[in-house]
This record gives structure tokens, C-alpha cells and sequence, in this order.
């Protein structure tokens, strides 16, 4: 285990903030992994997880340890009648990922194309993009339980089982939501090390969001790869290359709201972009479009110093040269602020603040 002190995170976090983090290692197997935390843990110092840095705002110092994901490897553990089973280390990049699913003949996520990141932290926020949730496809997460490293390195001096710090949670128990899960709500309770996903062997495509049925009007019939370039397609145009302009994708949760506050809305701004959400206890629910609310501020292309709103999209927040996580998250209070203001709807912040 080679533990780095004074490491830069610029290239490792999609805004590219300049940060330090106070040590870091790369772990690239379990047992690194469980060494970092019980290091971490003796000297007494915080730790974080990063996967590829592209959900998160990083501060100008992480101090104690950051731990780089690194763990690798993808493949077919079984299958039943209706499904294919693939277990994904998650450390492997999720494009990359999605694309090897398709051309080795397991179709299912290519809705998800191209949005960046490790394969580890798609169940962290529930990836999801153009009508479909990583979630669906989960089958199960296995991760280090954190708590269980600390009661093991209090019972025994130096415990390196492995066995007894991992745990397989099934799906059913990871309360995913929309961006949501057990691991995002707590980020110190679990590590994850490996997915298994289900992908139904019976493929059907996945045309819900209208931007994509409208893309295949006059294709009746798209294959799995069809929408999978038309996924890349679309998104390039729309969505900055963070090697070329700093982001994090979208930077606002688009906020759901009850019937009531969704009626007086639309009677006051005839223009609201909204969808109807899951029912709430059997209650109508609406998400609103944020980039829409943002947009309707007047911040859209608004700029301060070198954070800004992206000229193009209201939702993502961009780093136009040399921003520090401190001055983004200003500017985003601001946004929020000015939204509460003039619609009186509450934004919550997407990515992670580490520390
Ligand atoms: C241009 C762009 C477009 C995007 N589009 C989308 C989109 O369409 N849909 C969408 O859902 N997201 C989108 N995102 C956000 C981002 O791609 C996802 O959230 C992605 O899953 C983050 O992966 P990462 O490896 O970069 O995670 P990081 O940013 O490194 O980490 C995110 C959080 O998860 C934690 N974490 C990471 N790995 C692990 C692990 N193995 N175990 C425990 N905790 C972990 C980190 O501590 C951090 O709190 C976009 C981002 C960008 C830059």
C-alpha cells in the first residue's frame, strides 16, 4: 500500500478544483482497502472515498486520508431463465462498463451511456439519465462495512479477515430512490467494492424519455446499440466535456413538489417545466425542471470570478479556470437563494462536499 502525503486531486475531480488531500492511496483490492481504513482509523485522521471525482465538491484541503477506488475487474457470474448476472469491480469506469454489457450481448443499460464516473459509485446517488436508474439492474452491492472494521480492530489487534468486514446487500435493502440510497445518506457507513447487476435476458427498448423517442420517429425498431450512440450523441452536444470546462453534470436535484404547491405554481408561471413524480402515500407529487427555475432567475451564463452557471444548461454549475470548491458553493447558495425568492421552491445540492 503506498500512501501519498501532499497529493494533488486537480485531475481527479471533474471541476478540476485544486486540492490537496493530506494522504491518499489507491486501493486496488480488498485488502488495501480494509488496510486504509484500519490505518486511517488507528492514527485517528477522517478518510473519504473517491471514485473518478466527477460528483463532487472538493475543498481546497481533504485532511486525514483519501482512498482513490481502484478496484478492477468485470464478468459473467451466472445466469437463470430470465436473467444475465455480472459482477463489476468498482474501481472500472461506468461508460466503459455499460459499452462492454452491450457488445458482449447483455443489453439492458444503455440509456446510461456516457455518464462519467466508476462503476462503484453508480448505486451511491443511483445514477440515471434518459429514462432509466441504475438501480433497476441492481441485483445486490458489496461493500466494507465500516462499523464491523471498527469492532473487529477493537476485539483484536490487527484483524485482516476480510470475510468478516463485507457484507452483500440485496437491492431490496438499499432504499434507492431518485439520486438517493442507503450509502448516499450515510458516506462513512459503507465502501463499495463490487456490483452485481440482473440484466433481463428479454431486451426491450427504453424509449420513455421523449428527447429519445423523438430522436427514433422514423426508426420504429432501435437496437440496444442504436441507443446507445444516440445516448452519447445527444448528451455530447448538450453537456460541457468536463476536460474542457470544469462540472459535475448537474448541480441541482430537479425538487419534487406536492399538488397543492405544484397548482399555485403553474397558475402563477404558465411556463413551468414539470413531470409528474411517483406518488408520495398515494398523493400526486411533480418534479420541476430546475434548470428551468434557475433559467427563469436570469442566471443562466451568470458568472462570478471563475464559477459559473453554464451558458447552455441553468443546471450545471461550470469552473471556467481557477475556482475553488469554497467560491462554487457561494455561488450556488446564491442560485438557491434567488430561486426560494421569486418561486419559493427549495434546491438541494447533487454532489457531495468533501470534507
Ligand atoms: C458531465 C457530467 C454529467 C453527469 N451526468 C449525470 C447523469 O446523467 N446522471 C447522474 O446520475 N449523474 C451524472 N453525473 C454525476 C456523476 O457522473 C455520477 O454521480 C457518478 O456516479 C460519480 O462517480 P464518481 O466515481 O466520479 O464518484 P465521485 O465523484 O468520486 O464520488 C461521488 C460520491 O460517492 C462517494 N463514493 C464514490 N465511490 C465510492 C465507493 N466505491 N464506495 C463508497 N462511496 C463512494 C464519494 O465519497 C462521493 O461522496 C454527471 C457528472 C458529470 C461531470
Amino acid at each position: 500500500m503506498n500512501i501519498q502525503s501532499n497529493f494533488s486531486l486537480q485531475k481527479l475531480n471533474s471541476f478540476g478544483f485544486l486540492s490537496h488531500a493530506e494522504y491518499f492511496v489507491s486501493v486496488e483490492n480488498e485488502h488495501d482497502l480494509l488496510n486504509a481504513i484500519e490505518f486511517a482509523n488507528q492514527k485517528k485522521m477522517p478518510w473519504q472515498v473517491l471514485g473518478s471525482g466527477s460528483n463532487v465538491v472538493l475543498q481546497d484541503f481533504l485532511p486525514g486520508l483519501t482512498i482513490h477506488m481502484a478496484i478492477f475487474g468485470k464478468k459473467l457470474v451466472s445466469e437463470s431463465a430470465t436473467h444475465f448476472y455480472i459482477d463489476c469491480g468498482a474501481g472500472e469506469n461506468w461508460h466503459e462498463f455499460v459499452k462492454w454489457t452491450i457488445e458482449e450481448g447483455y443489453p439492458g443499460l444503455e440509456n446510461l451511456a456516457l455518464i462519467p464516473g466508476t462503476t462503484g459509485a453508480a448505486p451511491i446517488q443511483n445514477i440515471g439519465a434518459y429514462g432509466a436508474e441504475a438501480a433497476s439492474m441492481i441485483d445486490s452491492v458489496e461493500v466494507l462495512d465500516t462499523k464491523l472494521v471498527l469492532e473487529t480492530q477493537a476485539n483484536t489487534e490487527v484483524d485482516l479477515n476480510i470475510q468478516q468486514n463485507w457484507q452483500v446487500i440485496p437491492k431490496e435493502e438499499c432504499a434507492f430512490a431518485y439520486r438517493d440510497s442507503i450509502f448516499k445518506r450515510d458516506l462513512q457507513a459503507y465502501v463499495v467494492t463490487q456490483v452485481r447487476f440482473a440484466i433481463p435476458k428479454k431486451w426491450q427498448a427504453n424509449l420513455s424519455y421523449a428527447e429519445l423517442a423523438n430522436y427514433f420517429l422514423d426508426n420504429k425498431s432501435p437496437s440496444a446499440q442504436d441507443i446507445f450512440d444516440a445516448v452519447v450523441m445527444i448528451r455530447s452536444k448538450k453537456l460541457p466535456d468536463p476536460a474542457l470546462l470544469g462540472n459535475a453534470g448537474s448541480f441541482f436535484h430537479n425538487p419534487i413538489v406536492d399538488l397543492a404547491t405544484y397548482t399555485q405554481l403553474k397558475e402563477k408561471f404558465t411556463g413551468l417545466v414539470s413531470y409528474p413524480a411517483p406518488d408520495l402515500l398515494g398523493e400526486k407529487q411533480f418534479k420541476l425542471a430546475a434548470g428551468w427555475l434557475i433559467d427563469q432567475c436570469g442566471l443562466k451564463g451568470y458568472r462570478v470570478g471563475d464559477c459559473g452557471v453554464y451558458e447552455k444548461q441553468a443546471l450545471v454549475l461550470v469552473n471556467h479556470g481557477t475556482a475553488k470548491g469554497s467560491e462554487m458553493l457561494a455561488l450556488a447558495n446564491h442560485i438557491k437563494q434567488t430561486v426560494l425568492e421569486k418561486f419559493g421552491v427549495t434546491l438541494s445540492q447533487e454532489p457531495n462536499n468533501l470534507p
